[in-house]
């Protein structure tokens, strides 16, 4: 056993009063890597970071701290290998986020947007946080202040404070759109026949937090009253709320800490006021890290009734991410065997609206490329290679929007007169290429691999002329136990 273990554990029983949580004492550790410490880590309730070196590195909070001692298991302080603010020379001009945007930042740069393009952008103010922010919406269309029977996307970023790249990629998707109606035809016709609906920041307080006091901030900023802070908006949400203690907790310092009730916090409930209100037929949650995109269920690892569609409008996803810059999105439903989610969105979203529903983990694939920490430079080819995903589902949508493809369309709608169907865009033309293809000649373009090892099965899908492997998400416990 080290020095600094009993040192550390000295030091937080002498210093800090057993309420204590917050960020100050909240410490970077490692532990060795053997099957019985695994077998005692998955009972406990600990943000886990990464694998590395056989080593599992875990943030800890006072109470943590108190559950290793409990079970005798030693540990290394780690800390100061993890130096938040000085991994990247931030630039002056931004403050400490840099590039990045604060809550204050992002909401001039949205109202820019309505007031240059105020035909096709508007931004609507969905409520407030706890702490009087407010939730914005902006909202992408032609006729932007009718409601058109259309089809209608939601994208949103930021259910974790610390996951940045989070609002960027969702705010550079409302960007993109907007800049490039008047010139780019097959946005235009994207854009004239869907209403899309973007929430960049829907945790601001979090967000706040995250930049001015604690960088790993995760939760919102809720005073659970008993000294500790914080709700995870994305165990709040009502389906399957609190389904069992493994999927999220029921006390208040934990990270996947689920609230006393479903909806109980202002993040939560904007988005299920919005939904009462939309007609939406794809959602993607945005979080960050590990390069994965995930699709119900995250609560059960049985599949769901739409396993087959989900899986494929996945696959598809991961190869148009892949085919820009080469880097591998593995895909795959959420749940795995020893990590599952409950009260997350898109368990609500497909579980209560039967949506098309992914949770997207952007860049980077693990905590040794940086973990939560995405360099100001890679903001733009982050965006950049999930662009096609976006386009391509939002195409999905348009062309489904009247077809019984899309189970979303299968509950009970409004009434009212369909979009024409226009056929411009060209990730549509080669996506829906690929679907015609396969409904008609039965996997000729698709091709499924035999799975190379057990329980992982790989796919080819070709996107453009090019063939590309796309990588079914194969969690293993602490191969990626990032927190979702
Ligand atoms: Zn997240």
């Amino acid at each position: 056993m080290k020095k600094t273990i009993l040192f550390v554990t000295t030091f937080c029983l002498v210093f800090f009063p057993l309420e204590a949580q917050d960020y100050w004492n909240t410490e970077i550790i490692s532990v060795e890597k053997d099957q019985e410490t695994v077998e005692k880590l998955t009972e406990m309730d600990l943000d886990l970071l990464m694998e590395w070196n056989n080593r599992v590195y875990i943030i800890v909070g006072f109470n943590d701290f108190l559950k290793l001692q409990k079970e005798n298991i030693p540990y290394t302080l780690e800390t100061f290998n993890f130096s938040p603010y000085k991994q990247k020379e931030v630039s002056l001009q931004g403050g400490i986020n840099g590039r990045f945007h604060s809550y204050a930042e992002l909401e001039r740069d949205l109202l820019a947007l309505q007031d240059s393009y105020s035909h096709i952008a508007r931004v609507i103010d969905l409520g407030d946080s706890l702490e009087g922010r407010n939730i914005y919406a902006l909202k992408i269309s032609d006729n932007v202040y009718q409601d058109e029977q259309e089809a209608e996307l939601f994208f949103v970023g930021c259910h974790h404070a610390r996951e940045w790249i989070s609002v960027e990629v969702s705010f550079l998707l409302g960007k993109y759109l907007v800049e490039n109606y008047a010139t780019n035809s097959q946005i235009k016709d994207l854009v004239d026949q869907c209403e899309i609906w973007i929430v960049p920041l829907l945790n601001p307080d979090g967000l706040e937090y995250s930049i001015h006091f604690y960088r790993y901030w995760r939760k919102n900023r809720r005073d659970n009253g008993d000294g500790s802070f914080g709700v995870d908006p994305n165990r709040n949400y009502s389906y399957n709320w609190g389904l069992d203690d493994e999927g999220s907790s029921p006390f208040p310092s934990s990270v996947v800490y689920r609230g006393l009730s479903p909806f109980s916090e202002p993040e939560t409930q904007v988005i299920r006021n919005l939904f009462a209100q939309r007609n939406f037929q794809a959602v993607i949650s945005y979080h960050s890290y590990s390069q994965v995109i995930l699709y119900p269920w995250g609560y059960t690892n049985q599949p769901t009734t739409e396993q087959q569609l989900l899986d494929q409008i996945a696959a598809d996803m991961s190869g148009l991410i892949q085919s820009v810059n080469g880097n591998i999105y593995e895909y795959g439903q959420a749940a795995a065997d020893l990590y599952l989610t409950n009260g997350g969105m898109i368990d609500w979203t497909f579980g209560t609206y039967n949506i098309p529903s992914y949770t997207l983990e952007l860049p980077p694939i693990d905590q040794a490329h940086g973990g939560f920490f995405n360099a100001e430079e890679d903001i733009q080819p982050i965006f950049n290679e999930n662009l096609p995903a976006m386009l391509y589902l939002i195409d999905w949508s348009v062309q489904n929007f009247s077809s019984g493809i899309n189970p979303s369309r299968r509950r009970e709608r409004r009434s009212g007169p369909i979009a024409n169907m226009k056929d411009k865009n060209q990730y549509g033309r080669e996506a829906r290429a690929r679907r015609e293809d396969k409904d008609t000649t039965q996997n000729s373009k698709l091709k499924t691999n035999e799975p190379k090892t057990s329980g992982v099965k790989n796919k080819t899908i070709d996107i453009g002329n090019k063939a590309i492997n796309v990588r079914k998400y194969s969690p293993m416990f602490i191969k990626e136990h990032k927190r979702k």
